[in-house]
């Protein structure tokens, strides 16, 4: 970099910090829809923000009841980050409004759709409508299931910080780094622990987990719901039970907020082992941050399979 282009890189650093208001000085407020963003947002941001999340991790996030305290939390953020891919569209956005906050409005500086640098899984390729029930209609939303989704998460994040915090982007660069490090490391470890369960046949009550399954060789034929969002059916059910007496599939991973009637009425019928299997930071205490929630489903899952002896 010459002198001249250093001057006037110094300059438009000068300006863009002179236009940040006084408050940006403390630390930025930022409301995650779920406890996964909110771990993710930790790693990036460290001590230069505060993070608070609206759905817990034992919720279904498509399905979040409206608490007085959310539209309290968002009237104070800097920035609001969401999983997109209309995961939450049947709560956040009456939130926003009810905010009145203009700063974290859709399309506002602050507010951060995450899955804008993620791999999508399932994208529609016919005309799907929610009127049909389809609660994942722009593709597979539970996208944060892969670990290599988790770093380009936490890309966007930094990124985003830094537009607020131009003078700080060195920072979160850096956290994005050490965050994006240890996750290879952690990935490289849960992927030698399932390499010897690559190709193992599951059913799951939502399709919370193709990201997941693909990035760690699950074979997934089929779900307990006939659609996303729609509850299983008698003539489903049956349809499924015979598949899975077919394939000898013997473990059917449902989410925590899911009833255990049919998975279990299931389960008489095959043989399967029911596996109650978080798909979010918080789906269980134990599961405290992104890196745990993998280290406990990869754990959990892995013991099933020991004692199904399934494949
Ligand atoms: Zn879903």
């Amino acid at each position: 970099m010459n002198i001249r282009t250093s001057v006037a890189a110094a300059i438009a650093a000068a300006l863009l910090a002179a236009s940040v208001p006084a408050r940006a000085q403390g630390k930025l407020y930022v409301v995650t829809t779920t406890e996964d963003l909110a771990s993710i947002a930790r790693e990036i941001g460290g001590d230069h923000i505060t993070v608070d999340s609206i759905a817990k991790g034992y919720q279904d996030p498509h399905f979040v009841e409206a608490k007085p305290s959310f539209i309290l939390k968002l009237q104070k953020a800097d920035l609001l980050i969401a999983v997109g891919r209309d995961l939450e569209i049947g709560w956040l956005p009456p939130l926003i409004q009810q905010s009145r906050n203009s700063k974290i409005q859709v399309g506002a500086q602050g507010y951060l759709d995450a899955s804008l640098g993620a791999t999508i899984l399932e994208i529609p390729t016919s005309n799907i409508t929610r009127a049909m029930g389809d609660v994942h209609p722009l593709g597979n939303p539970h996208y944060w299931l892969d670990p290599e989704n988790g770093k380009r998460i936490g890309k966007e994040i930094a990124d985003k910080l830094s537009e607020f915090r131009p003078g700080d982007r060195a920072f979160f660069d850096q956290q994005l780094t050490s965050f994006t490090t240890r996750l290879d490391t952690a990935e490289k470890r849960w992927l030698a622990m399932m390499a010897p369960y690559k190709g193992t046949k599951v059913v799951t009550y939502h399709r919370s987990f193709p990201n997941f399954a693909e990035r760690f060789g699950l074979d997934i034929i089929g779900y307990i719901e006939p659609r996303p969002g729609i509850p299983p059916t008698p003539q489903h059910t049956l349809d499924l039970i015979n598949e899975m007496k077919r394939q000898h599939v013997k473990i059917e991973l449902i989410e925590p907020y899911f009833d255990l009637k049919t998975p279990n009425a299931i389960a008489r019928e095959t043989g399967a082992i029911v596996l109650v299997m978080p798909p979010s930071v918080g789906g269980v205490k134990e599961v405290t941050d992104y890196f745990k929630l993998f280290d406990y489903d990869i754990n959990l899952l892995i013991e099933a399979i020991k004692k199904t002896g399934a494949k």
